[in-house]
């Protein structure tokens, strides 16, 4: 029986130790934290987690802004809110809610946030510190999955890690993060060929691919550590993992849970980075 990687506390534990980054900085600066999050059309999921990210920024104590712009806000509008929160220095992290609608450029607005207040390391000279290793912000999804493992006790230095997916929101960075650890890093996709073998090869395998219960127990190896970044709804509504979580976690070693895995870490590593950018500034 595997154990489980509890997201949710480990989550809980890290907001702690940002809320006190937060409390040191105001009695530093006289002022909070500060992250401004722009949501533009209505698209449920990310009004989800727009509502998610404002709460958490009043959990750890920062200032937060939302702006809600309608579904056919231009290139030009979307350009100048972006410029205006770049120049606000009560504003250290600037996020735009992705997917956009269709007619907006999501690489434009990657581009247009500064570097120093890109809290999602999408920005291509924040992707391009990852690369070399000297880096300020990690993208939240992978970085949520690094604190896991090493809060876990995880030794990462060379063992075998498998990452299936090859996002630049997860799949690469994730890769690029367990290769400055030291892992023996493979990543597969959807052209890879004998996929089960190379995943029954993982001590250290990140399932990232978005296809409910995909990975079974012929897919993992006995004791290895499964981490399942997927986050799929099923038919009833009820959220799942890529992991096939019964048949899979009586072989693991460790594995995250979904929901209360990975879920969880992401907007905590998002607080985590926007602490990183006010103290960075602030110097
Ligand atoms: P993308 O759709 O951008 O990428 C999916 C990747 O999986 C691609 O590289 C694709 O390969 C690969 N893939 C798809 N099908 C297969 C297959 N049958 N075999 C092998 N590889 C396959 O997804 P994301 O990276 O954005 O997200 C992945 C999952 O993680 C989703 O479920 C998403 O909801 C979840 N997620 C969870 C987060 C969290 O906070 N827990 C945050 C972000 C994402 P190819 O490149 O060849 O097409």
């Amino acid at each position: 029986m595997a154990k489980l990687i509890d997201g949710k506390a480990i989550s809980a534990q890290i907001r702690c130790e940002i809320a006190e980054g937060a409390t040191e900085f105001k009695e530093k600066y006289g002022r909070a934290p500060g992250l401004a999050v722009i949501l533009v059309g209505e698209d449920p999921a990310s009004q989800v987690y727009v509502r998610n990210k404002e709460k958490a920024c009043a959990e750890v104590g920062f200032y937060s802004e939302v702006y809600r712009l309608s579904a056919d806000t231009t290139q030009e509008e979307l350009n100048a809110l972006i410029d205006k929160l770049n120049a606000d220095e009560k504003i250290n992290g600037i996020l735009v809610q992705l997917p956009l609608p269709k007619h907006l450029s999501e690489s434009d607005v990657i581009l247009r946030i500064s570097p120093d207040k890109d809290v999602d390391a999408f920005h291509p000279y924040n992707v391009g510190k990852i690369m070399i290793g000297d880096f300020d912000f990690l993208p939240c999804t992978p970085a949520g999955v690094m604190e896991l493992l090493e809060r876990s006790g995880v030794e990462i230095a060379g063992k075998e890690c498998v990452v299936v997916g090859r996002s630049n929101i997860v799949g690469k960075p994730q890769a690029m993060l367990l290769l400055h650890k030291s892992g023996t890093v493979t990543v597969c996709h959807s052209k890879t060929k004998n996929l089960a073998e190379t995943c029954r090869r993982a001590d250290i395998l990140v399932a990232a691919i978005g296809k409910a219960d995909f990975f079974g127990a012929d897919m993992v190896k006995d004791g290895a550590v499964v981490i399942d970044v997927g986050m799929n709804r099923r038919e009833d509504g009820k959220l799942t993992g890529d992991v096939n979580f019964a048949e899979v976690e009586p072989k693991a070693s460790l594995i995250t849970p979904v929901p209360g895995g990975v879920g969880p870490m992401t907007i905590t590593m998002l607080m985590k980075n926007t602490l990183t950018a006010a103290n960075k500034q602030a110097k």
